[in-house]
């Protein structure tokens, strides 16, 4: 079999793996005969690792042993069993693999990400937790809901077990539990949560068993000082923060979830300049490689309020902590626009996706629709069809708003599409099974069988940051900027898919950088001072 870590990466992670502490043991379980190609890869997988570190080493499992530590999935991973009850179910392919990885990583340094509270509140736990988390290949998401589980695990390795499930090997799983979105968390048999959950939520979790119920978070009262706050970290706000830090402004980066916003779930980029094809994600992690080299990024620290003081300064309270910045960049970005249609709440999450990338796996081999005619619609369309799903547009025109080189590869590649309709209801009992449409041509309603509904009709503002701090709007909820990114107040910026526009990666970098530069110079010379003030 060809080595599945590219060439590139083993020199980066030979190096990352310097950092480990205690020795690392991966005990496989393979079956004769059942999955043989993912059971390859995983063996691969294994095998280069040890080869890249004289602390990683390969044990073989029988089915008689993998029995006693509760595994029967061929292909299954055990991380140092002999301390923590960790397990890969399914080949860790993609995104699973990058979950395995940072698993590693927290294994060996025997201390998990949560916070110091969360590590504290651990200890509390009284009974025993069975935490699986259902990923999938093609999740941005699901390594982060993966290192939280884990963390868990680690740090109460008497109480927790984490199960990593792919949902490629575990569709019994996926239908016990029916679900259709990744990451998806079961714990003790209760599906808690669908999606990556703020830590206290997950902890939460794991003392009820149950979904979290919401609750305010007290954030620690210590106030950071910082000369920049930048508020997400999807392509303006990584760059904003490499320009800013490199301009000699000390900055944070606050993301309320994971990193690359947007462009992470999008299958692939085809127009960003010195990259002819690459994959949303991985483009995403690259610029997070890059700006993390400079710049802290907070991930899951929500911006909860902000206000401006007197002295000109900004105090932004999160889920986590204060801040006091001299300056604001926001790089809030856009959230998919819902259709609006009954079903569409129901079925989230059992058949209704806004993410093709990270659900797509789901329906592999199965009907869906894909709702919209834009660049994403066509781009996830393709993906869809690309990865085995059979997959309809439905489009409310006849004419599609996506690019012609995308249109063209829609068209190749035999695509259906109805024109002109829209959908009316999505129905099923469970899960989705029909949609009824519209023909608005001929104006007549009909249901048409399908297992998924996939939407990418537009996007939102995401704009509650914006709206704290009163900034002067577009009439579509934007926030006005002028060429210098500044808004309506001084010491805020705003960059990327928040500021309306064409939501471009290239434009979003274009105006992150911008932010930064202005911010700098503002904080030099602030423009909003008469000269005779200025520092
Ligand atoms: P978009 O360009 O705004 O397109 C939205 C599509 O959904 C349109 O075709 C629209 O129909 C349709 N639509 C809107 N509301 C609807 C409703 N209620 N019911 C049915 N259909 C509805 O959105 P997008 O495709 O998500 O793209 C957003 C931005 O990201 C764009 O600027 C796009 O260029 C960019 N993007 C770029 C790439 C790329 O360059 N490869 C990839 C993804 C996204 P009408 O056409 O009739 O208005």
């Amino acid at each position: 079999m060809a080595e599945v870590i590219p060439p590139d990466a083993k020199v980066l992670l030979k190096e990352e793996l310097k950092k480990l502490r205690d020795d690392i043991f991966f005990w496989v379980f393979t079956e004769k005969g059942v999955n043989q190609d993912r059971a390859r890869f995983t063996i691969s997988l294994i095998k280069e690792l040890v080869s890249l570190s004289p602390k990683i080493h390969l044990k073989r499992l029988t089915p008689q042993k993998a029995k006693v530590y509760g595994v029967t999935v061929s292909p299954s991973v055990l991380i140092n069993p002999d301390r923590y009850r960790i397990a890969f179910l399914g080949a860790p392919t993609g995104e699973e693999g990058r979950g395995l990885l940072i698993t590693m990583l927290l294994v060996s340094q025997g201390r998990g990400i949560l916070s110091d509270e969360s590590s504290e509140r651990l200890k509390g736990l009284k009974e025993d937790r069975e935490v699986v988390v259902l990923v999938s290949p093609t999740c941005p998401y699901c390594p982060q809901q993966v290192s939280l589980a884990v963390s868990a695990a680690v740090e109460a390795p008497e109480r927790v077990s984490v199960k990593v499930a792919s949902i490629v090997e575990n569709r019994d799983l996926v239908d016990r539990y029916g679900i259709t979105s990744v990451p998806s968390t079961v714990i003790d048999g209760n599906l808690v949560a669908t999606g990556v959950q703020p830590e206290e939520a997950f902890v939460d979790s794991l003392f009820t068993g149950s979904p979290p119920k919401v609750k305010v978070v007290e954030p620690t009262k210590e106030v950071v000082e910082r000369d920049v706050v930048i508020v997400g970290a999807g392509p303006a706000g990584l760059t904003a923060a490499i320009y800013a830090e490199r301009a000699g402004l000390d900055t944070v980066v606050l993301e309320k979830g994971a990193i690359g916003g947007q462009v992470a779930i999008t299958p692939v980029v085809e127009n960003y300049p010195g990259f002819t094809r690459i994959p949303g994600k991985t483009l995403m992690d690259m610029m997070a490689q890059q700006a993390m080299q400079y710049a802290e990024i907070h991930l899951s620290e929500e911006v909860l309020d902000v206000k401006r003081r007197r002295d000109g300064r900004f105090l932004v309270i999160t889920n986590r902590g204060r801040y006091l910045s001299r300056a604001l960049i926001l790089c809030t970005g856009a959230t998919h626009r819902r259709l609006g249609v009954p079903g569409e709440e129901r079925f989230l999450g059992r058949g209704v996706s806004y993410c093709a990338t990270c659900d797509g796996y789901f329906f592999k081999g199965k009907k869906v629709i894909m709702v919209g005619g834009g660049n994403s619609a066509v781009t996830e369309a393709l993906y869809l069809d690309s990865i085995g799903v059979e997959v309809t547009l439905v489009h409310r025109r006849d004419k599609l708003r996506a690019e012609k080189k995308l249109q063209e590869s829609l068209f190749q590649r035999g695509i259906p599409v109805l024109w002109n309709t829209v959908v009316e209801e999505i129905k099923g009992e469970e899960m989705v099974t029909e949609v009824r449409l519209r023909d608005l041509k001929e104006n007549r309603s009909y249901t048409m069988k399908t297992d998924g509904v996939f939407i990418a009709v537009g996007y939102e503002p995401v704009n509650t940051v914006g709206k704290k701090l009163g900034l002067e709007l577009t009439e579509d909820g934007y926030i006005k900027v002028d060429s210098a990114q500044r808004t309506s107040l001084p010491g805020v910026y705003a960059a990327g898919d928040i500021t309306g526009g064409i939501k471009q990666i290239v434009t979003a970098v274009g105006q992150g950088a911008v932010a930064a530069v202005s911010a700098f110079e503002d904080l030099t010379t602030p423009y909003w001072k008469s000269s005779s003030e200025k520092s």
